[in-house]
This record gives structure tokens, sequence and C-alpha cells, in this order.
């Protein structure tokens, strides 16, 4: 939730974001609110003041022992006392819409974002490794994963609908590897690795910025008043909520977890194979540091190198894009999303995505720590996925495909699996 002060001198720009953003924000309709409360407040504080003074006549009076004047006074402050109870009521409905309609202020997006519709916008900054060569025809994951008996659709739609799938034998042990892979790498930079709730309070939603839009994303649980988190990001921020934190370094946090996510809005898209499913499991890195911006710029580009050294052990070319202000959320920042080269789809295919937050998260969490200066501030949030599979299966299983349908694994993933250097056909 951003500053009231700050937006109400800043409003062409909240005005500019939400339109850059491609959301609808009823700017105006908060401005409204927030002048009446602020109109309703200075009434009360004048209304209060006036009671106060009033009583204290009326003590006066009382020792006097001038009953009629007591009398009038007293009349008057219940007038002021039924004024003020109205005052009051009205207070709290424009503090309810003041606080509804703040939640769906937009994050201001940093001055390097590329302003664009959506992600043809968005901006190349890299491209790292070579696109393989077949001199074959090259099969895609689904059929490799048929053949290898380690990806099964069918048999996963049969038990979890549309979206689902079964990962078995080599395809569960490779789906661990590089979510072991990934934890290795993040433990070994500093990072705490956890595994978190993923079943989490509606609070948590609201105050990671997941909610109220995008709810219709998150899976409800029924008469439970909890939802499934798509990403562990909710519950690692979650763990801080009304802390005053120690921030002598900046906290680097993993969470491994299941992902639930609708998929509202994707009718139709991406319907074969691993691309976009309901549930998948990834590892998240979320950092919490200090407020001050060249830091977190430091900490997007750290976070999004770890994803990247991630990739070059998995030998895979990918591209690094920076995300235009039409394909970003209303709390980011700064975005870059890594894409990795899938051959099916004869493109890259995003498979991370690191963001810069700033405060907007720890404000709405109330996420704090104590400055050199010994002032309270809110810390700055990031975060960005290490690996998502079985996302990332796709291009590995595609790039690293050989002629007689074996798959090469990287020498970082064979000490996770029963391996040699290739998977070889059963
Ligand atoms: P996000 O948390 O939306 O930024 O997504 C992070 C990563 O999770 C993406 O880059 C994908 O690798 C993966 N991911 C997101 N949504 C899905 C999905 N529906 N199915 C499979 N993987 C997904």
């Amino acid at each position: 939730m951003l500053d009231m002060n700050w937006i109400r001198e800043n409003a062409e720009l909240v005005r500019k974001t939400a339109e850059w953003k491609r959301m609808e924000l009823p700017l105006d309709d908060l401005l409204e609110w927030d002048n009446k409360r602020r109109a309703l407040r200075q009434t009360t504080e004048v209304q209060r003041a006036l009671r106060n003074n009033l009583t204290k006549d009326v003590e006066q009076l009382i020792r006097q022992g001038d009953k009629g004047a007591t009398e009038t006074l007293k009349e008057q402050v219940r007038e002021i006392n039924n004024s003020l109870t109205a005052l009051d009521a009205e207070l709290i409905e424009a503090d309810r819409n003041c606080r509804e309609l703040l939640l769906k202020v937009p994050n201001p997006v940093s001055d390097d974002t590329p302003i664009g519709r959506d992600d043809s916008q968005n901006v190349k900054i890299r491209q790292v490794g070579v696109l393989p060569e077949f001199t074959y025809t090259p099969r895609d994951h689904v059929e490799l994963g048929e053949l290898h008996d380690m990806i099964d659709i069918p048999r996963g739609v049969k038990a979890g609908g549309p979206r689902s799938y079964v990962l078995k034998g080599a395809g569960l042990y490779l789906h661990l590897a590089v979510q072991r892979l990934a934890l290795d790498v993040l433990t070994a930079r500093g990072f705490t690795v956890m595994d978190v709730p993923v079943i989490v309070r509606p609070e948590a939603l609201e105050r990671t910025g997941f909610f109220p839009t995008g709810i219709e994303q998150t899976y409800e649980l029924n008469g439970e008043n909890r939802w499934l988190a798509g990403t562990s990001e909710v519950s690692l921020v979650s763990l801080y909520s009304d802390e005053i934190i120690e921030m002598d370094s900046p906290l680097r946090l993993a969470g491994m977890s299941a992902c639930f996510r609708r998929e509202v809005g994707s009718a139709g898209r991406d319907v074969r194979g691993l691309y976009r499913v309901h549930q998948f499991s990834k590892i998240e890195q979320v950092v919490m540091c200090e407020n001050d911006a060249a830091t977190s710029e430091n900490i997007l580009q750290e976070i999004t190198a770890n994803a990247e050294y991630i990739l070059e052990l998995l030998e895979l070319p990918y591209r690094v894009m920076a995300v235009c202000t039409g394909d970003m959320s209303q709390k980011t920042h700064k975005q870059y999303d890594i894409e990795t080269w899938m051959p099916s789809r004869n493109a890259y295919g995003e498979t991370h995505s690191a963001s810069n937050l700033l405060d907007f998260q720890a404000r709405r969490s109330n996420i704090r720590y104590r400055g050199p200066d010994g002032r309270l501030q809110y810390c700055h949030t990031l975060n960005n996925t290490a690996v998502a599979t079985p996302r990332i299966l796709i291009p590995l299983l595609e790039n690293h495909q050989l002629e007689d349908g074996s798959i090469y694994i990287p020498p970082a993933l064979r000490k996770y699996m029963d391996v040699k250097d290739r998977l070889e056909l059963p």
C-alpha cells in the first residue's frame, strides 16, 4: 500500500502508471474519499476540542452552583457528542473506502522500464548460449516423455482434470534434481532454504499484493477462509509481517513449494504438454534489503544472476528481457524475465521472473528495520524464480535430446540422479 501523502502529491504519475500497466484505477474516487476523510478528521478534532472546553466549563458552573447555565451547556455537549458519533461513522466509511481503493494503486515503475502494451514490447537485455541445430526431426518434450515413460499427461488429466500431468521414474528424479541443484546453488550463495506453507490466509495474499488485484487467479479452499498460494513468495514475505527485522545485511530466503494457479484467461493457450499447468513446483528467491534504490537494484541483478547461473549449469540457451509496463503486475517496480529456448515452440519461453517491488510489499505487510540513524523504515523486497518445474523440463529435455531419443544430462545434475551422462531409453 503506497503512502497516501505521496499519492496525493504524485497523482499524475499514479494515473500514468495505472495507464501504462493497463490497470483500472478509480484514482479520482480515492482522492475524493481522502479529501473527505481529512475534512472529517479536522471537523472531528475541532468538535472534540470544543466539547472538552465545554465539559470544563460545565464543571466550573457546577462548582459555582449555576444550574440554568449548566443545563444549557450540558445540552450543547450532548449535541456535540451526537454529532461526533455521526462523524465517527462517516470517518469509518471514508477510511474503509480509502483502504479498499489504496489496495489497487500500482507501484510506480523504474525510469529504465520500457513503456509498452504487452510482452511483445519487452526489450532484450542479453542473450546467452547457442541454439541447438538438429540434423534430424527433433521430438517435443511430450514425445520424449512418453518415449522414456516419464511423463504421462492423459492419466494426469484423468486424475486431475485439464492442465494436469504425471511425472514418473526418471521424470520425477529430473524434477527433483533441478530443485536440489537450485537449493544447493542458493545455499552456497547465502540463502536460507525453507519449506513454507502453501495454504495461506487471505491477509497474506493481500499484504503481498496478490489480492485484491489477481484474486481470480487463486484457488480458494471452500469454507476455510484460506487459499492455495501461487508462489512461496506469499509465505516467505509474510513470515516477517508486523516484525522489525535485523538488517545487518540483506535477508536472503529461498522457498521450496508447490504452486497453484487457476490460469483464468489462458483458455486455449499452451494446452499441449507441461508449459502451463495448474500445479507445479518452484524454488523461489526472496530478498529483503534496506530501503535504498541502489541497494535493491543491485539485489535485482544478483537474483537474476543466480537464475542465470542455474541455467548455465543446465547448459540451456536463454535471454534476459526487460519487462515492459503493460506486462507488469500492480506491485512491480522493475522486472526482468528470463526466457529459455524451447525447440518445440521454436521460440524462447518464460522460465523465470525477477522483480524489485521497492517497499510496496513491506508497507502492506508492515515489515520494518531500524536504519543507522535509529529511525524505523520499511524494507525493500525482491523475488525471482530459481527454478520452476516441470516448465524447465521442456527446454531441458528438448535441447538435450540426441538422435536415438536418449537425453544428455549436464554434469551439474548427475550427482542427484542415478545416471552416467545420459538418460538411455528404457
Ligand atoms: P511467476 O511467479 O508468475 O513470475 O512465475 C514464475 C515462473 O513459474 C515462470 O517463469 C514459470 O517458469 C513458472 N510458471 C508460472 N506459471 C506457470 C504455470 N501455469 N505452469 C507452469 N509453470 C508456471
